[in-house]
C-alpha cells in the first residue's frame, strides 16, 4: 500500500492481493463485518500464497463440478458472509441471477447493523445491475439444527429448503449442520485442512474471486456432475503445497 492506505499502487507487484485486503478492510469500515474479518481473509492469503495464487486443475475441477450441481439442483442457494460479499458481492449477484436463486446472507456474528449494512450493500449492487436477485436472511424463521445462537438462524425460502448450498468462506460447525441436514453443501476455502472443505460435498480450494470468475463462465455450459470424490482433491491440492514446496529452493 501506498503512504495513504486507501491508495494501492497498481505497479506494486502484490497490487492484486492488496487490492482485496482493500476490500476488506473498507467493508470493515462500512460497519460490514466483524472485527475477526481481516483474520480470516489473512488466513486465507496465507494458503493462497502456498499456492501460487493461482486456480491449480484440481479447483478447477471442483469448480466444474459445482457448477453441474448447482444447475441441476431443485432449490439451490448462495450462502454468503461478509467477507464473500466484500470481495466477490458483484459476481455472487450474476451467479444468482444465472442460476435464478436467490442469495441468503448469513453471519457468524450476528447484529441488525451488520445485517443492515450488508443488505443495503447487495441492494445498491443489483441496482447497480440492473439485476432483480432475491436477498434473503433479514428475516429468519427457521434454524439449522445442531447449532446455537443467531448464528443457527435462516430463512425457510432459503437456506433451510435447499437441496444444495454454495458455501464460500464457511465456518466449519455450520458447514456440518449443513451436510447433516441433507444438503449437497459446495464449499469455496482456500485452506484444503479446514473443516468446511473435509466436511463439504465438493471443496473448491481457490481463491473466492476467481472462483465466481470461473463459475460465471461454467454455468452456461451446464457441465455433467460425475462421482465426485472430495477427499481425492483435497490431496491433490495439498500435493500440490508440498510439491512447490519441497523443489522451491533447488
Ligand atoms: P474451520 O472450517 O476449520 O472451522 P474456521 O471456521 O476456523 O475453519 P475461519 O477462521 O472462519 O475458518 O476462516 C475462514 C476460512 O476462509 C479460512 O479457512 C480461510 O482459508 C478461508 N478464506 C479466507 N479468505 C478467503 C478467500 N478470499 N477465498 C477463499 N477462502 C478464503
Amino acid at each position: 500500500m501506498n503512504e495513504d492506505e486507501n491508495v494501492v499502487d497498481p505497479s506494486h507487484p502484490r497490487y492484486e492481493s492488496l487490492m482485496l485486503r482493500k476490500k476488506v478492510a473498507d467493508a470493515g469500515v462500512k460497519g460490514m463485518l466483524a472485527d475477526s474479518a481481516m483474520i480470516a481473509h489473512g488466513r486465507g492469503e496465507a494458503f493462497d500464497y502456498l499456492l501460487g495464487e493461482q486456480t491449480i486443475p484440481s479447483a478447477l475441477e471442483a469448480t466444474r463440478e459445482a457448477a453441474a450441481r448447482l444447475t441441476r439442483a431443485r432449490r439451490p442457494v448462495l450462502s454468503l458472509n461478509g467477507n464473500a460479499i466484500a470481495l466477490a458481492g458483484q459476481d455472487f449477484l450474476t451467479i444468482a441471477s444465472q442460476l435464478d436463486c436467490p442469495i441468503e446472507i448469513n453471519i457468524f456474528y450476528r447484529t441488525p447493523e451488520r445485517m443492515g449494512a450488508l443488505l443495503g450493500h447487495l441492494k445498491m449492487l443489483n441496482t447497480k445491475l440492473g439485476l432483480d436477485v432475491e436477498i434473503l436472511g433479514g428475516i429468519p424463521d427457521a434454524r439449522i439444527p445442531g447449532l446455537e445462537g443467531p448464528r443457527a438462524a435462516c430463512q425457510s425460502n432459503g437456506i433451510f429448503e435447499a437441496d444444495t448450498i454454495l458455501v464460500p468462506l464457511e465456518d466449519g460447525d455450520r458447514c456440518e449442520a449443513l451436510v447433516a441436514m441433507g444438503k449437497e453443501v459446495l464449499v469455496i476455502d482456500l485452506n484444503p485442512l479446514s473443516r468446511s472443505s473435509r466436511r463439504g460435498t465438493v471443496g473448491i480450494v481457490d481463491e473466492v474471486t476467481r472462483v465466481t470468475k470461473n463459475l460465471i463462465q461454467l454455468i452456461p455450459q451446464r457441465p455433467e456432475p460425475t462421482e465426485w470424490n472430495n477427499n481425492q482433491a483435497l490431496q491433490s491440492a495439498l500435493n500440490h503445497i508440498t510439491s512447490t514446496m519441497a523443489t522451491r529452493f533447488q
